[in-house]
């Protein structure tokens, strides 16, 4: 088998999360954009990947179409970690982070869901097996900076059968209404995306969200390589501290697991090296006692592609699925229902993308 052609389709939809005054209010984000790509054979077999995302991805794409593509033709698919390895040495020096290596984690995405094709097996079988039928989804919410929007938004999460919950929130009004919104029992998860400008005001945050069943507080602090930083406000803040979704390699991972800096890991599928990468950051989250949580507000091959991941998991953890109803959603069967995503047995990935 060879590859014929590698394509990078950008996908973008509309989307509501909850807040009248639309997308066009207080979030940079206007529509849902991703890039699909797509990875040809001469047997007939397609695979499909995904590269972060969102306002990034015409840049993604070109890097894709232009510099990655014409890298992979006549390759063997079959031959992931060889092709892989080759990609990365060839292209390292464009970027070890950013549109490169996401364009590189779509085609390791595609390159297992065409493994899983060939094989006739659903991916979670090659990724160790399927341990269960479905994976818990986290409610992702978009920040809304409105503690009367979180709480409604809260609200419909819990109504709609999650039962854990990130906030993208900072300010601790629109937390503590969020936090008033959903029985105690359903954990929350606070990412401050890097909002804190060091460790003594990302502690004291901690400080105040202690006893409100938080699992994580995420990303507390710029900038989010500083891992002897974020290993401070662990030891002293008192809460579980999450972060990893800027990471860009295996090696990346490893650092930030020696110093110590988190109770749960979270690395991107789109982001970090795709399924390859994620096999052997778990490995490394297991020998560091770490809780490996993948990250994935995306809708398209990464988040099926994660699903596997998560059902093939020897620790059950969730799925996170953004706060927002798209208008045209690439997998309506990833919409959870009840706070679960069923995994899918067909080959490969179990989906084609609805374009
Ligand atoms: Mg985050």
């Amino acid at each position: 088998m060879r590859i014929t052609s590698v394509t990078g389709i950008p996908v973008s939809t509309s989307f509501d999360y909850g807040n009248p005054a639309g997308p066009g209010g207080n979030l940079h984000l206007r529509a849902m954009d991703t890039l699909l790509v797509k990875v040809e054979t001469d047997i007939g077999i397609t695979g499909w990947g995904e590269g972060f995302g969102f306002s990034l991805v015409p840049i993604t794409a070109q890097v894709l179409n232009t510099l990655i593509a014409p890298a992979c033709l006549g390759e063997e698919p079959h031959d992931i970690p060889g092709l892989m390895s080759r990609l990365a040495r060839r292209f390292h020096n464009f970027g070890l982070n950013g549109a490169v290596s996401f364009a590189l984690s779509g085609i390791d995405i595609a390159l297992w869901d065409i493994a899983a094709k060939a094989a006739g097996q659903p991916l979670h079988a090659l990724l160790g097996g399927k341990r269960r039928d479905r994976v818990p989804a986290y409610a992702s919410l978009l920040r809304y900076g409105d503690p009367k929007l979180v709480a409604e938004n809260t609200a419909r999460a819990v109504a709609l059968g999650y039962r854990q919950i990130k906030l993208h929130e900072v300010r601790l009004d629109c937390i503590r209404a969020a936090r008033a919104a959903a029985p105690v029992e359903i954990p929350l998860m606070l990412d401050i995306n890097c909002a804190w400008p060091g460790v003594a005001q990302a502690v004291e945050f901690c400080g105040d969200v202690q006893g409100m069943n938080v699992r994580w507080v995420e990303e507390p602090i710029w900038p989010p390589e500083d891992f002897a930083a974020i290993a401070e406000v662990r030891r002293e803040g008192g809460v579980g501290i999450a972060a990893g979704e800027c990471l860009g390699s295996v090696a990346a991972l490893k650092a930030m697991l020696q110093a110590g800096a988190v109770d749960v890991v979270q690395p991107s599928i789109t982001k970090c090296g795709g399924i390859s990468a994620m096999l052997e950051m778990r490995r490394l989250a297991v020998q560091h006692g770490v809780a490996l949580v993948p990250h994935c507000p995306y809708f398209g091959p990464g988040l099926l592609a994660t699903l596997h991941f998560l059902a093939a998991a020897e620790v059950e953890e969730p799925l996170e699925y953004y706060f927002a109803e798209l208008a045209r959603p690439p997998y309506p069967a990833l919409i959870p229902r009840q706070g679960f995503v069923a995994v899918p047995d067909a080959p490969g990935l179990g989906y084609e993308p609805a374009l």
